[in-house]
C-alpha cells in the first residue's frame, strides 16, 4: 500500500504542491445584501466568484466577429434584409398611391353607354 502523507517535501498533497491554510486566504469584502461584507475567499481580482463583476464583452475585432457569427440566425435583423424590407414597403407604398390616384381619374369619368343598336345613349361630353 502506497503511503500518503506529509514526507514528500513537507506537503500531503498528491501533486506536492505546498499546503495552505484556507483561512488564511485574502477575503471578498464586497458588501452583501444583509449590509454585511463579503466572507468568500477572493479570486486575483479581489472578489470572489460571486463579486467578480460582470462580463465587459468580447473587446477585439475578433472576438467582436464571433459573437456577431453566433448570435446570426436566419438574418432577418440584418442591415441589409432590414435596408430592403423598408425599400419594398416604400415601393408598396408609392404604387398604391399611384393606384389610388387612377381609380380616383376614373370616378370622374362618365360611363359612355350605347343602346342594342350601337347608338350612342348618352354622350360623356355633355354636362
Ligand atoms: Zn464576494
Amino acid at each position: 500500500m502506497k503511503k500518503i502523507g506529509p514526507a514528500i517535501s513537507g506537503s500531503w498533497l498528491k501533486n506536492g504542491n505546498p499546503v495552505g491554510n484556507p483561512q488564511n486566504a485574502l477575503r471578498c469584502g464586497a458588501k452583501t445584501r444583509r449590509g454585511t461584507l463579503c466572507q468568500s475567499s477572493a479570486m486575483k481580482n479581489g472578489r470572489c466568484r460571486m463579486h467578480g463583476g460582470a462580463s465587459t464583452g468580447a473587446r477585439t475585432p475578433e472576438g467582436i466577429e464571433r459573437i456577431r457569427k453566433a448570435h446570426w440566425k436566419t438574418g432577418y435583423f440584418s442591415k441589409q434584409a432590414i435596408t430592403e424590407r423598408r425599400e419594398h414597403r416604400a415601393a408598396c407604398q408609392r404604387a398604391d398611391f399611384a393606384l389610388a390616384a387612377i381609380k380616383a381619374s376614373f370616378r370622374k369619368l362618365k360611363p359612355i353607354l350605347f343602346d342594342q343598336d350601337g347608338n350612342l345613349v348618352n354622350d360623356p361630353n355633355e354636362s
